[in-house]
């Protein structure tokens, strides 16, 4: 029988906060920014508008900051943090996350890193993209800085079954997210996160836990989970008004995020338990996901109830290609390189 490790404090999971603090010392929060206002997807690159889920604000955080000068941003959006957290926060990770950042010029990225590292107070950066959208000059980029700050590339990979991926409309494949992992891996010393998608059409819980699998064999240090939520003015607005979609209650979809964290191996750290709808008035279904601690307390507490933590059912890999290790090593070349 597996023991049960020692995560951070109460939680039965292996959390990012943890990770971070592991990698900086100390606690780290990350500020969302928005340096982009497009995606090939609502280009029109793809054949169709918009992800089903995406809406019009590209999935930011904030709104109301979104279109000021990207300094300005941040000091927005760390007043925010320090109004809830207090003088105790210290050290930020601008996170570029609405839309798909990297889908500008590299020019233009250069520029929006430059201007977010005027105070020393940032330590790294998160670059939310998609597979299709990493170019060598991204990793180049990236490589230049990645001597001073730590850098993370949040990949939106959603699922690995491709009818799911179509039914979400997004326009890429689970193979084409698992080459951009390959490829992030080989081309940078960037951590790598993905978010994964829950509660789509049909889906089982062998499903899920086939997730877990996928994700032990791959390079990468970070998950996002989120629950499949039904946001005003975007394409499952419409389905789930002609009764085409049912979101999933907390109590299913917290089996199936259950089943995910206890077949992942220890070693990853999860970002969040589900998605949270900031903008109330946006969100049309469930109502549960309005209140982001309320629905992750649930799900740990059932996850403590069933005596479940990460890793319980995972299998340790000996086919990966990845040595489990590797992780530690990059943290440690960053911390003496700063
Ligand atoms: S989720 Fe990302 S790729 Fe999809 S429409 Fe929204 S911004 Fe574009």
């Amino acid at each position: 029988m597996k023991i049960r490790p020692k995560f951070n404090g109460v939680l039965p999971y292996h959390s990012i906060g943890e990770y971070y603090k592991t990698h900086f010392g100390e606690k780290v929060y990350k500020l969302s920014v928005t340096v982009s206002d497009d995606c090939p997807n609502r280009r029109g690159l793809k054949g169709m508008k918009t992800c089903i889920f995406c809406d019009p604000w590209g999935s930011a955080a904030y709104t109301k900051t979104q279109k000021l000068k990207l300094e300005e941003q941040i000091e927005e959006v760390k007043s925010y943090v320090l109004s809830a957290q207090g003088k105790g926060a210290k050290k930020f990770l601008v996170y570029f996350q609405a839309y798909t950042s990297t889908f500008t010029s590299v020019k233009k990225l250069r520029a929006y890193i430059e201007a977010a590292t005027i105070g020393n107070d940032i330590v790294g950066f998160v670059i939310g993209t998609r597979p299709d959208c990493l170019s060598p000059a991204v990793f180049d980029l990236i490589n230049e800085y990645s001597n001073r700050y730590y850098f993370s590339i949040e990949l939106g990979v959603q699922s690995f079954d491709d009818n799911q991926l179509e039914f979400m409309r997004r326009g890429h494949t689970a193979k084409d997210s698992i080459e951009a992992i390959n490829k992030i891996y080989q081309s940078s010393n960037a951590d790598i996160g993905i978010h994964l998608m829950f509660g789509l059409p049909g889906e089982t819980e062998s499903d899920v836990i086939k997730a877990a699998e996928t994700v032990s064999q791959l390079p990468i240090q970070n998950v996002k989970l989120h629950n499949l939520h039904v946001l005003t003015n975007t394409p499952l607005a419409d389905l789930y008004k002609k009764g085409e979609f049912t979101p999933l209650d907390l109590e299913s979809y917290t089996d199936r995020a259950i089943a995910f964290i206890t077949h992942l191996p220890e070693k990853f750290a999860i970002q969040r338990l589900s998605a949270v709808a900031t903008r109330w008035d946006e969100l049309v279904a469930p109502a549960w996901t309005r209140h982001k601690m309320k629905a992750h307390q649930f799900i740990v507490d059932e996850m403590n109830r069933r005596e479940g933590y990460q890793g319980m059912y995972a299998v340790e890999s000996n086919t990966s290609k990845y040595n489990s290790g590797e992780r530690y090593d990059r943290l440690e070349r960053f911390q003496y390189s700063r």
